[in-house]
């Protein structure tokens, strides 16, 4: 009887201890937060993680951050010694060597060009300089030279050799311009790298490019607010939960100007080189790469409602959310049970 009391102690004991453990096992895994943000990629990068040291979150989000860095040196445009700054000087004479991964940047592009049928186009460089939207220097450009820079833009002018890991562009003149893709692809590397880095919880947004690791720590999945088009950033006409996917939208609100009433944006045509003016104000693309949503998106929004919509709805695990001037708001099939409408202004219409 003895013994067995004291059995009963040493087992509740034991028990007690196991509890202990568990629960404070359960709560440090993911009892600490930390939130990074930096201005890079022309954008403000914020992304949020959820572990079990500070410290170690805290490194994890330093090689992140770094590798975005290294990427932004090598894509981008306003970077004289970047590859893609090289192969632009270079157009018209000779291949460039580059990396592998500008490469493979540049064949996703190409993949898109073709898949949207040059309404995604990355030789749209020489246009998105005589625009200087976004910059100081933004105006409506002269006819005659926005025709001739018009010529230039043919995606189907970009060379690849793979073998020999080299760019051109055959024509001279021509320039290239990654930012419809390449935030994108810096997004899907802040990720593998944190992933790759232990972390199983975290939110990131490369300025509206938004990608989630795991689920929210109550096990339920992110919801994603769609950016109001005709608003403040930060305010959302619906809610789309994400698992483990990249959500991307391109808009007309995000860098334009205005001249004489008429607002002139930064995602253009590379039919007639002015902004894309077809109905559409917003488009939102959900799909496992953020890489791919990020070119859909630009693609989607230049196709307009007919075409784009159709080109998303052919593509399996990519949806897409669409919004016109109108504020009407169509979304794919896979995604009409999710997505929550939240502001009464705008009608969701069926399709
Ligand atoms: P996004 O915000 O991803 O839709 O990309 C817009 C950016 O991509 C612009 O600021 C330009 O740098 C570039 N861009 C503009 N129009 C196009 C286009 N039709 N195809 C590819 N890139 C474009
Ligand atoms: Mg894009």
């Amino acid at each position: 009887m003895i013994t067995d009391k004291k059995g009963f102690i040493k087992r509740f004991i034991l028990y007690l201890l196991m509890l202990l453990y568990i629960t404070a096992g359960c709560t440090q895994s993911k009892s600490v937060f930390v939130e990074q943000q930096e201005y890079m990629l022309g954008t403000i990068i914020q992304v949020k993680v959820y572990g079990s040291s500070k410290k170690k979150i805290k490194e994890s989000l330093e090689k992140a951050f770094r590798r975005v860095e290294e990427i932004e040196k090598k894509f981008s445009v306003r970077i004289p010694t970047s590859e893609i700054t090289e192969i632009n000087e270079q157009a018209g004479r000779s291949p460039v060597k580059v990396d592998q991964e500008t490469i493979y940047l540049l064949e996703r592009s190409l993949y898109f060009s073709d898949l949207s049928k040059g309404a995604f186009d990355p030789t749209i460089g020489s246009l998105v300089k005589l625009w200087g939207i976004g910059t100081e220097s933004a105006q409506v450009p002269d006819k005659n030279i926005l025709q001739q820079k018009l010529r230039t833009v043919n995606y189907k002018d970009l060379t690849l050799d793979i073998s020999q890991s080299t760019a051109y562009l055959t024509q001279i003149d021509q320039q290239l311009d990654l930012g419809a893709i390449a935030k994108g692809y810096a997004a899907d590397e802040m990720k593998r790298i944190l992933k790759e880095e232990g972390i199983e919880t975290a939110f990131l947004n490369l300025g509206g490019n938004v990608l989630t690791i795991g689920n929210k720590l109550d096990g339920s999945p992110w919801k994603v607010g769609v950016q109001n088009p005709l608003t403040e950033r930060g305010e959302y006409i619906g809610i789309v939960p994400i698992q483990d996917e990249a959500i991307v939208s391109s808009g007309n609100y995000e860098r334009f100007f205005e001249q004489n009433g008429v607002r002139y944006h930064h995602i253009l045509d590379p039919q007639t080189g002015y902004p894309s003016e077809n109905g559409l104000i917003s488009t939102t693309i959900i799909t496992k790469a953020s890489i791919d949503a990020d070119a859909l998106s630009t693609s989607a929004y230049v196709m307009g409602l007919k075409d784009g919509f159709a080109l998303i709805e052919s593509l399996p695990n990519v949806e897409g959310i669409f919004i016109t001037s109108e504020k009407k708001i169509f979304v794919t099939s896979g995604l009409k049970a999710s997505f929550h409408l939240t502001n009464e202004e705008f009608s969701y219409e069926k399709r």
